[in-house]
């Protein structure tokens, strides 16, 4: 790809300038050996007994996947003005392990974790929606940060999320189909395809907002995460290792988070991967119309490299 190509999403009215730039990918930032961590509020000995919800492991006394209360909540479920519940997954006890270096197995138990947490905060009265995510800030920024992720219940549908919802249903009116069932079969076989087995297909979409943006699709239609087979939580586990270990290589923060049914409705879970190497600045802020520097055809060379 030479030129510059305005491109839209598949379904939603999302539109992304894909704008190859000739400047190199950046490259991974080398940075002296992290100092001494003196406090870190996520490493086992730092942990308040009474922040913690639930833990998962396979030794006695420690934990491989912890659970706590997030320590400065926005939102907590006695204020009746800011009403919602966040928590945190502590991803290992181990200060300086990432996501992408732990065991397929921990990764599942990371995944199962999610899981349990989006089961039991979607059941609170008055919880319209659960999201699951991960804020990495890569290695570039000031401090690394003890890998975790978190688990918000938010007493509202958030806008995004119900315009989403509602492209998603016009296109199941229109079409008799499932926009996500039919990514996976638009895309089967083109060079946006970055990994597959039987259970998921990881794709970077054509109108991908981010550069090195990923969709990860269970090929299975169904509504939530908790529905997901052994298999699919399997393939899950190992599609994010591949994908985070390359990532990883450039060095560039990321969030990814998990699309679920919210109201019991239709839908086709899904986890989305936006790494954000760059800032957003006035275009994108002014008009939700996005530079990316990044041809989805490149990035997904890039991961299956
Ligand atoms: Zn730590
Ligand atoms: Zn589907």
């Amino acid at each position: 790809m030479e030129k510059s190509e305005i491109r839209k999403d598949y379904f939603q009215e999302k539109y992304v300038i894909v704008a190859p730039k000739r400047a190199k990918r950046p490259h991974k930032v080398l940075i002296k050996e992290e100092d001494q961590v003196t406090l870190c509020h996520f490493c086992p000995d730092q942990i308040e007994k009474e922040s913690i919800i639930s833990k998962t492991s396979s030794h006695e006394n420690g934990w491989d996947v912890l659970v706590i209360n997030n320590k400065f909540p926005a939102l907590i479920e006695d204020n009746p003005r800011a009403f919602g519940k966040q928590e945190v997954v502590i991803e290992t006890p181990e200060h300086n392990k990432e996501i992408h270096e732990l065991s397929i197995e921990h990764i599942e138990k990371i995944i199962d974790t999610y899981i349990d947490r989006f089961d039991t905060l979607s059941k609170i009265k008055g919880v319209r929606y659960v999201i699951v995510f991960k804020n990495e800030g890569g290695k570039a920024g000031a401090s690394i940060a003890h890998a975790h992720s978190q688990v918000v219940a938010l007493p509202l549908l958030p806008p995004d999320i119900k315009e989403e919802y509602q492209s998603y249903g016009n296109y199941q009116v229109e079409n008799g189909t499932c926009p996500y069932c039919d990514v996976i079969k638009k895309e089967t076989g083109k060079s946006r395809v970055i990994w597959e087995n039987e259970h998921f297909f990881v794709v970077s979409p054509f109108a991908s907002q981010f550069p090195y943006g990923a969709w990860f699709l269970p090929k299975r239609h169904f509504k939530t995460m908790n529905e997901m087979t052994v298999g699919e939580k399997k393939s899950l586990a190992t599609a994010l290792k591949v994908l985070l270990a390359k990532l990883d290589q450039i060095d560039t923060a990321y969030n990814y988070f998990f699309h679920n049914s919210a109201n019991g409705e239709d839908y086709h879970m899904h986890l989305k991967l936006e790494p954000r190497p760059n800032i957003w600045a006035g275009l994108e802020l002014g008009t939700g119309v996005v530079i990316n520097p990044v041809p989805p055809e490149d990035a997904a060379k890039f991961y299956r490299q």
